[in-house]
């Protein structure tokens, strides 16, 4: 039984935000928030990552932070504009910033030793991922990887994401459970022609093609179109013109 964001609003888990430690990266929104942005940290001890996200010369920050042990730190207020994805593209949208919450995960990334995100970091996660999802109506296709808004640039949060555990509750858009058989695309460049529809920046193609299988198949990234990826890249869209998911 998956659970819908409105379960996070009374009666479902409850969110935490443990502590605040403001940092001062941050300007004013140009757009309303319509996308949530997940990263890894690839910083060890997250104090390190604590200091680089609230050091005013190094520029970057996010609105939060969830450490390994699940306490979700607050360093930017929601209503302002944090600087967590840098160069991106989404849907359109070219100030992803501008348009996102950004949440950063203490990990140790794939520069220091690449490894499964800790359970009571999910756990603390999915509650305050559902309010803000809820809060602001945010599409699921746009609870994204850092990877997916900046494909030319950034592998995080990786292939170890459980993006599984947050479709359950309604977080994300699930795996397609049943691909149409054949190659729904009859080129490669058809296939990138539906990838920059479903939101990705496609100027670098291979690039592009990585990103979305870090995302839907993690089992196999070598950036080259297959038959396979094109069938997931076409339900995806199908349920998303359906109204199936969006
Ligand atoms: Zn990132």
């Amino acid at each position: 039984m998956a659970f819908k964001p409105e379960d996070f609003m009374g009666g479902g888990p409850e969110e935490l935000v443990h502590s605040t430690r403001l940092s001062p990266n941050f300007n004013e929104r140009a757009l309303p928030i319509t996308m949530a942005v997940l990263h890894y940290t690839e910083m060890k001890p997250v104090e390190t990552a604590l200091d680089r996200l609230t050091d005013p010369e190094a520029g970057v920050s996010a609105h939060y932070l969830i450490t390994e042990e699940g306490e979700v730190i607050r360093l930017v207020p929601e209503e302002r504009r944090a600087w967590h994805a840098g160069k991106s593209f989404w849907r359109g949208i070219k100030d992803v910033n501008s348009a996102s919450v950004g949440i950063e995960l203490d990990h140790p990334g794939h520069e220091l030793g690449y490894r499964e995100f800790a359970k009571a970091q999910i756990d603390a996660l999915i509650p305050l991922l559902g309010r803000i999802v809820k809060q602001y109506d945010i599409p699921r296709a746009n609870v994204v990887a850092h990877s997916d808004v900046a494909p030319f640039r950034k592998i995080d949060p990786g292939e170890l994401f459980p993006w599984d555990r947050l479709a359950e509750y309604g977080l994300c858009l699930p795996k397609p459970e049943k691909l149409e058989l054949g190659d729904p695309f009859q080129t490669d460049g058809a296939f990138m022609l539906a990838l920059e529809r479903y939101g990705y920046d496609i100027t670098d193609a291979p690039k592009a093609v990585e990103a979305f299988q870090r995302r839907w198949r993690p089992e196999l990234i070598d950036g080259q179109v297959d038959q396979q990826v094109g069938a997931i890249l076409f339900q995806l869209l199908l349920d998303r013109d359906r109204g199936v998911a969006r």
